[in-house]
């Protein structure tokens, strides 16, 4: 298959109106001390669940949640990190965000200030025993369905049952009009963890790093999602490209934009995740980058992406 047929066209998103600072900006501003994030210990009580909000009222029309998955088979390329932020980006904005790990190694979980290992209930109860959703959604900075280890063991209970590949579909059901984005942080496989993804999602963010750009990798993440477009959710696509741990003083980094763009267009957005340690200090205290450090430019940075999400979900509802 050739790449340029690799993915769909976007469907008319728009550009940010911010233009990416120079990295020289950046890299001054991250040298500052970033504010001290108020102080939220993470205790047991928080291993309790809450109710999830309330629907909207009918008065407002129903709301249908936007479920985007955040994949790439790819392990360490900001999944998780693009997942916590982007929600957080897009509560702050006024939006009610789910964010759903789906990762057996907890990441997600564990960025919030939780503890795999201590929690009672998590996705696996949810996708292999049919426990309600609710039961496992935490409130921190934005509501959150919890990882635990046992759902390494997923993927494998799953397989055996009919409807394996829809079972997080059907989770979501019951709660899909009590949210605005439904963000679903994906393990580094296209296993059956996956897959239930891309079959609840109506849109697929791939985030890139730019050091190690694998364009193989990403045609195979195509090739998965044919398939379950063909069999099991007609509607499911790409919707962007995000780049990360973007360094603009390298050549390599500047070049490998340049081959993304080359061959995805549209699809790549605006935004460029810059590499800076803010993304891997603030989820040691529990904490988003936008609550770590707000005004710093790792935090802005998500709140373009946010934009453009938003400005991309804009288009298509008026196409
Ligand atoms: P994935 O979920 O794809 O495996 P993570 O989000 O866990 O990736 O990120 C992998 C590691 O890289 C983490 O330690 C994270 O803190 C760090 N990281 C994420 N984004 C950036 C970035 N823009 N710059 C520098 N480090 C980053
Ligand atoms: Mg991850």
């Amino acid at each position: 298959m050739g790449l340029s047929r690799l993915l769909r066209p976007a469907q008319g998103r728009h550009a940010v109106d911010e233009v990416v600072e120079p990295a020289a900006r950046e890299l001054a501003a991250d040298e500052r001390e970033p504010v001290e994030p108020p102080e939220t210990p993470v205790s047991p009580r928080r291993l309790r669940a809450v109710p999830p909000p309330a629907p909207a009222p009918a008065s407002q029309g129903v709301t249908t949640a936007d479920v985007i998955a955040l994949a790439n088979q790819k392990g360490g390329v900001a999944k998780t990190t693009t997942t916590l932020n982007l929600g957080v980006a897009l509560g702050e904005l006024g939006h009610r965000v789910l964010i759903v790990d789906l990762d057996p190694q907890g990441n997600l979980t564990m960025s919030q200030g939780m503890n795999p290992d201590a929690i009672e209930r998590s996705m696996f109860d949810v996708l292999v025993h049919r426990v309600p959703i609710t039961d496992v959604i935490h409130r921190v900075e934005v509501d959150i369905a919890v990882a635990s280890i046992d759902l390494a063991g997923a993927e494998l209970a799953l397989s055996a049952l009919i409807g394996r590949e829809r079972a997080l579909e059907k989770a979501l059901v019951e709660i899909r009009d009590r949210y605005d984005y439904v963000l679903l942080d994906t393990p580094p496989s296209l296993g059956l963890l996956t897959i239930n993804a891309f079959v609840a999602a109506n849109g697929v963010i791939v985030p890139v790093q730019c050091e190690y750009l694998s364009l193989r990798g990403l045609v195979q993440l195509e090739n998965t999602l044919s398939m379950v477009r063909e069999n099991l959710n007609p509607d499911v696509r790409v919707q962007g490209i995000v780049p990360t741990m973007y360094d603009g003083r390298t050549l390599h980094a500047r070049e490998a934009i340049e081959i993304l763009e080359e061959h995805f267009g549209d699809l790549v957005y605006e935004t460029r995740i810059r590499k800076t340690v803010r993304y891997a200090e603030a989820p040691v205290k529990g904490s988003s980058v936008l609550r770590y450090d707000p005004t710093g430019p790792a935090a802005q940075a998500y709140r373009d992406l946010a934009k453009e999400v938003l400005d991309g979900a804009q288009a298509r509802e008026h196409a």
